[in-house]
């Protein structure tokens, strides 16, 4: 059943009252907010013996199936500025960076908590635009909100779990690597960090994305809601076309030297052979000096990286443009020996400025 989210502004100043001030957080109070959450979330898996309302989640476990559980962190002024990022998008963010790690194992997302650090001073309005967010991506996937916990918090926190499913000999892990093999990427890469990188330009002014460019639009766009690759990990999986697998969230090269490391290799990234969308080509030489160091190392492309062995490459290419994807052969994994190496066409060594996000590191 499908809950009506046009209904905003509920909590608004009541019926007659002449206060024009918007409804804030502590006139809900923390029950109110989760009887309010539990009213608006379907859920949608007969699995689900108990959902929200009990001391836990009860849930039956999938047949012949393992599960999946992954959890990411978002944090005012560290992965979002409340002054330029609108709710709803955040709400759908939140879930999609969930959806991307179980896509990135071959898996079926099914269930998710969420748990909300909030500041008192939050106008409810602000919380039902962020559920509305992610309301839409929960109904896209199917998902139910199984759980969750809310705080006070100074600024605000948004945690999200997410369960999925996988068939034990489906699961694609980030070792298995092997020398020889074809390295792949879906999508196109450093949309995001453009993106970003536009809005910080412009002081953060997001109403620059409506301002006619649809370059600009599209990149932004690309950073506060990207899309996950669930159909494109379960092609590969199903038909066990990949030998190990990552989501780049962090970068093209740190999340390949995740892969390196686990996988115990070494890789050779053509950087001719990139996939770039024809607004990055277009406006990245505008933003950055040396435009491809987004696509190597800017985050939060959100597609998928994997390897497949040599015999293999030519059926997943098959299969990706039969289905309508995009994926793009970029490299070969070799022998640990050689590190990671980014090579021009004339074979030269390329060396970007910046390897990729760490979470730990001060930005410069
Ligand atoms: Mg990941």
């Amino acid at each position: 059943m499908r809950r009506n989210w046009g209904n905003w502004g509920e909590f608004d100043a009541p019926r007659g009252s002449k206060s024009k001030k918007p409804v804030e957080l502590k006139e809900i109070g923390e029950f109110g907010l989760i009887s309010w959450i539990r009213g608006k979330m379907d859920l949608r898996d007969s699995n689900i013996a108990s959902g929200i309302g009990d001391d836990a989640a009860v849930i039956t476990p999938p047949k012949r199936c393992v599960s999946l559980v992954t959890t990411d962190i978002l944090i005012e002024d560290t992965h979002f500025r409340l002054d330029y990022t609108d709710p709803l998008r955040l709400g759908k963010k939140a879930l999609s960076i969930n959806l991307s790690d179980i896509a990135a194992m071959g898996g079926t997302p099914q269930y998710f908590l969420l748990s909300m650090g909030l500041p008192l001073h939050l106008p409810f309005r602000w919380i039902e635009e962020f559920f509305h967010g992610v309301q839409q991506v929960a109904e896209e996937y199917n998902l139910s909100l199984i759980g969750g916990d809310t705080s006070l918090a100074r600024k605000l926190t948004i945690n999200v779990t997410l369960i999925g499913r996988g068939k034990a000999g489906e699961v694609i892990y980030r070792k298995g690597a092997q020398a020889g093999d074809q390295i792949m990427v879906t999508g196109t890469l450093g949309n995001a960090a453009l993106g970003l990188r536009i809005l910080k330009s412009h002081k953060g002014d997001s109403s620059i994305s409506r301002a006619g460019d649809s370059d600009l639009a599209e990149l932004i766009e690309k950073h506060f809601s990207p899309t996950s690759r669930i159909a494109e990990g379960r092609l590969i999986a199903k038909n066990h076309l990949a030998s190990a697998m990552i989501d780049i969230s962090d970068g093209l090269m740190a999340d390949l030297g995740h892969i390196l490391e686990e996988s115990h290799a070494g890789a050779k990234i053509w950087i001719s052979q990139l996939p770039l969308s024809e607004a990055y080509r277009r406006k990245a030489p505008q933003y950055i000096s040396r435009d491809i160091d987004l696509a190597i190392s800017g985050g939060e492309d959100y597609e998928l990286l994997l390897t497949t062995p040599r015999k293999k490459g030519e059926k997943l290419l098959g299969l990706f443009r039969q289905s309508g994807l995009k994926i793009t052969p970029i490299g070969e994994i070799v022998d640990p020996r050689y590190g990671l190496r980014l090579l021009l066409d004339d074979g030269r060594e390329y060396t970007p400025r910046r390897k990729g996000h760490d979470h730990f590191k001060k930005p410069r």
